[in-house]
């Protein structure tokens, strides 16, 4: 596939209601898209690092930058024989794993169409039904965190997890299995622990959680080794892993016993899959995590979800959860928790002209 043109698009979609984070409140949601023209064919990719650098030291910003500078440099106007091909061309860019995702997401994509089969089917999956989880954020009280999750309950999601945090008593999760003793419950702690909190994370053993997902540092695997072997509850690991070779690590010394994966976070659907493989055959099981995509990088997730190591329910977030309205067309919907990768997507270009709020075309 020659690469004839790179669009690279600086989309703002307003949420329906905004949120405060330690840099402020945020009130759209911000991704990079990328549209990539080869030889009469397009295909989109997508990165959202978020605007600013919170979850790693990525943001907007420096994918435009590393995109613009480096990685589309390195293949505009010429032939690329695919995934394998693109990472090896832009191997000499250390990290920037979102701005490389952006791209190779979309050589998927073209990929894809080449060889006339869903992308789901490309990459390996076997079954298009994807199981899929729901994320909620902190809540103002444990009253309206259960009635939160009981709402989504009745929408079918298939496991629940929450956000937790040091200030927060166990009375949280203690109220939660409570009240849906049955549920498939989990908790996300977002590196807020440290190894001195082990005797508080000893005490979740008593909860039945899915998983404890990344407890102390994010870039750690040497503590979460140390905690692993002293809690009945598994750990998952989600910002200390960016390469396959710091899955391999982390396997390797105990660090955990599921990995969650997130394409962008990775670099990308090509270390994913390799990822996804190491850990089947090390018996580490894996789900799709998230980082609040449009609809064009969530129908990648559920592409990426149908390989047979995601055994756990994905956090993928259809196109009613959280901003005003989606750029592909059907809307991205669940029935009874499932999503279905054998649906056919589009792009709907009139509404992602609308939410775009800058745009740099490169042309060969
Ligand atoms: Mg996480």
């Amino acid at each position: 596939m020659k690469i004839d043109r790179v669009d690279v698009i600086h989309t703002a979609i307003p949420l329906k209601s905004s949120f405060r984070t330690s840099f402020g409140a945020i009130s759209a949601q911000h991704s990079v898209v990328t549209k990539v023209y080869s030889e009469g064919l397009v295909a989109y990719g997508e990165a959202c690092p978020f605007l600013a650098p919170i979850y790693s030291y990525e943001c907007v910003g420096s994918v435009q930058t590393v995109l613009g500078s480096f990685i589309i440099p390195s293949v505009l106007g010429k032939e690329i024989a695919g995934p394998e091909d693109f990472m090896d061309r832009v191997g000499f860019i250390k990290g920037n794993n979102h701005a490389k995702a952006a791209l190779e997401s979309a050589i998927w994509g073209l990929r894809a169409k080449i060889e006339g089969r869903p992308l789901w089917q490309v990459l390996g999956g076997t079954n298009p039904k994807v199981d899929v989880g729901v994320s909620i954020g902190m809540q103002p009280s444990i009253e309206a965190l259960l009635k939160k999750i009981d709402g989504y309950l009745q929408e079918g999601y298939r496991r629940i997890k929450i956000k937790i945090e040091p200030s927060e008593d166990i009375e949280l999760i203690r109220a939660v299995r409570k009240e849906f003793p049955d549920i498939v419950f989990m908790v996300d702690a977002n590196s807020s622990y440290k190894l001195t909190d082990i005797d508080f994370l000893k005490r979740l053993d008593d909860f039945n959680l899915l998983m404890i997902e990344q407890p102390l540092g994010e870039d750690d695997i040497v503590d979460h080794a140390q905690l692993q072997s002293q809690v009945k509850s598994s750990i998952c690991l989600d910002e200390s892993i960016h390469t396959v070779d710091d899955a391999r690590k982390a396997i390797r010394i105990g660090s955990c016993r599921i990995i969650n994966i997130k394409y962008g976070r990775v670099g990308g659907l090509l270390n994913s899959v390799r990822i996804h493989d190491l850990c089947r055959g090390a018996g580490v099981g894996n789900w799709i995590g998230g980082m609040i995509e449009t609809g064009i990088g969530q129908v990648i997730k559920t592409a990426l979800g149908t390989l047979d190591n995601f055994v756990y329910a994905a956090d993928i977030e259809t196109s009613d959860r959280f901003v005003v309205e989606d750029v592909i067309t059907p809307d991205l919907s669940q029935t009874d928790g499932y999503l279905d990768a054998s649906v056919e997507y589009q792009v709907d270009e009139e509404k992602l002209n609308k939410y775009t709020a800058e745009v740099s075309i490169f042309k060969a």
